[in-house]
């Protein structure tokens, strides 16, 4: 199977070359995808340069009626984009699902718009008025990553077209193939053609379409050193450029927290989507005698079994990457209370879920994101020395704390160094209005990239100051 671009309004085979698309439910190559050349990205851009010329005078309100039948229509055929976001990504079909209704949010907070894109007035001085509107910027990109094909690219797409700009997508590689569903749903809705692209590629296609100065804004999700790599770029070509990276969530636990609600937050923030998710729990930081509760956490850990209720590794390469963490931790003399390299399944690419014990903050297993169903516990006797490992870390994506208690949870909240938290809550995603993004190396750029703060992200701001004669009062219509 050859997996195509999506240029001006169809698939297109192009480019110069190919690379096997391969599942990790058993490790066998499905597809080639096609990597973008020139041609095929300049293509890409002429369509969505011509598409900009009349999308953008449309008003807000004709713009987002095909996000409302783009909605309908992905809901109709949600099994099918589970299914290819599962056999892409070695998500569980219901993991893929959660996805995809997730992504659709942004499809519902984007429909919104019209009530959303209002600007403001005021009389700044007797008979002065100033209002501002907000205005698209042109040509936009978005470059995604493997772990959410469906999702990722719709915190993007919807708003930044509902805000009047015509959009280029580059998902990674990894994961070509449902890209292209949501290229034919937005079709089917009528989306005009060139409004949204697909352009395949790799490295060398994201930093051509950084350089473009005719694409006036990208965002990206990914790992922290190309995060900040293409914030740079983006920035250096002039570009308004935001940059999500990578994440190691700690989640701090208290000995009066709920053991069996803990335990099951815990096991499936660490261990769903294979802990491939940037928001999955990587240290537990235990404060005072949480032994109980750490029990719980291991013989809820044992219910997870590869190949059946976890999915599996992106690629052997990312397997064997997780594996060599493991044992290396073991080597050190940490304790794989629960070892994710016994019984896996015979093909495909899997680790199974593991919780390391005994373990020095500052290890790598401790301080790296290893990207995969790994779960670190350090041992403290203070809030504050929680506190402290938690702000040492250079990521910031999310912090969650499991207690009963209200003070507990505010101080934590108060003093964690992330920009989602969580009381409770393994996954402390927020929902959509509420925006998503994270603090330090998690994230380059300004603003969140989903909410309101997506709305400023695709659009600039004109203010426009008035002031009518006052000797005009009586016109022909008095
Ligand atoms: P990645 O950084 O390897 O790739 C992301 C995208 O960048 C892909 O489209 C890829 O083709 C492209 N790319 C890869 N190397 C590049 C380079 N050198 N220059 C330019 N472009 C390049 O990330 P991944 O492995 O696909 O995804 C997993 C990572 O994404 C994890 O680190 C995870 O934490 C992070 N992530 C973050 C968030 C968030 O919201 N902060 C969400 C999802 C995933």
């Amino acid at each position: 199977m050859t997996i195509t671009h999506w240029i001006d309004g169809k698939p297109v085979e192009a480019g110069k070359s190919t690379l096997p698309v391969t599942s990790p439910w058993d490790g066998k190559t499905f597809g080639e995808v096609c990597l973008a050349d020139e041609a095929t990205r300049e293509a890409a851009i002429t369509s969505a340069r011509s598409a900009f010329a009349f999308w953008s005078k449309l008003s807000v309100k004709d713009r987002v009626q095909p996000l409302f039948r783009f909605k309908s229509l992905a809901e109709s055929r949600m099994t099918e984009l589970a299914e290819s976001v599962s056999r892409e990504s070695g998500k569980t079909v219901a993991e893929a699902r959660a996805g995809v209704e997730k992504g659709l949010e942004c499809v519902e907070f984007a429909c919104s718009l019209p009530q959303l894109l209002t600007g403001e007035i005021l009389e700044v001085s007797r008979g002065v008025d100033c209002h501002t509107r907000r205005f698209p910027l042109g040509v936009v990109a978005g470059i995604t990553p493997f772990n959410f094909p469906a999702m990722v690219p719709l915190w993007m797409f919807p708003l930044a077209i509902a805000c009047g700009n015509t959009f280029i997508l580059k998902p990674s590689e990894q994961v070509p193939c449902t890209s292209l569903l949501l290229a034919e749903l937005l079709a089917e809705a009528g989306l005009p053609v060139g409004v949204f692209n697909v352009v395949q590629g790799n490295r060398e296609t994201v930093e051509a379409l950084l350089d473009d100065s005719r694409i006036a804004a990208a965002a990206f999700v990914g790992s922290t050193p190309v995060a900040k790599a293409v914030f740079e770029r983006g920035m250096l070509a002039g570009k308004r450029t935001l940059a999500l990276g990578g994440a190691k969530n700690h989640l701090i636990v208290v000995p009066d927290a709920d053991p069996t609600l803990t335990a099951k937050n815990i096991v499936a923030s660490a261990t769903g989507c294979a802990g491939q998710r940037c928001m999955a729990a990587s240290v537990l930081i235990a404060v005072g005698d949480c032994d109980a509760i750490l029990a719980a956490v291991a013989t809820e850990m044992k219910t997870i079994i590869p190949g059946q209720n976890m999915g599996g590794i992106i690629s052997e390469v990312a397997q064997q990457r997780i594996l060599g963490y493991l044992d290396r931790a073991e080597a050190s003399g940490a304790r794989l209370v629960v070892d994710g390299r016994k019984n896996l399944p015979a093909s495909g690419y899997f680790v199974g879920p593991t919780l390391i014990d005994n373990v020095a903050p500052g290890s790598p297993w401790a301080w790296d994101e290893i990207f995969g169903p790994v779960l670190t516990v350090l041992r403290v006797a203070t809030l504050d020395e929680a506190l402290a490992i938690e702000s040492a870390s250079p990521y910031g994506n999310a912090c969650s704390v499991f207690t009963t208690s209200g003070a507990v949870a505010r101080y934590v909240e108060e003093h964690a160094s992330s920009g989602m938290i969580g009381v409770n809550i393994g996954v402390p995603v927020p929902r959509e209005p509420f925006s998503f993004g994270g603090w330090n190396d998690s994230r380059f750029g300004q603003g969140d990239i989903t909410g309101k703060d997506g709305i400023a992200f695709w659009t600039k701001l004109k203010k426009t100051t008035t002031k009518w004669s006052t000797g005009a009062a009586k016109n022909w219509m008095s």
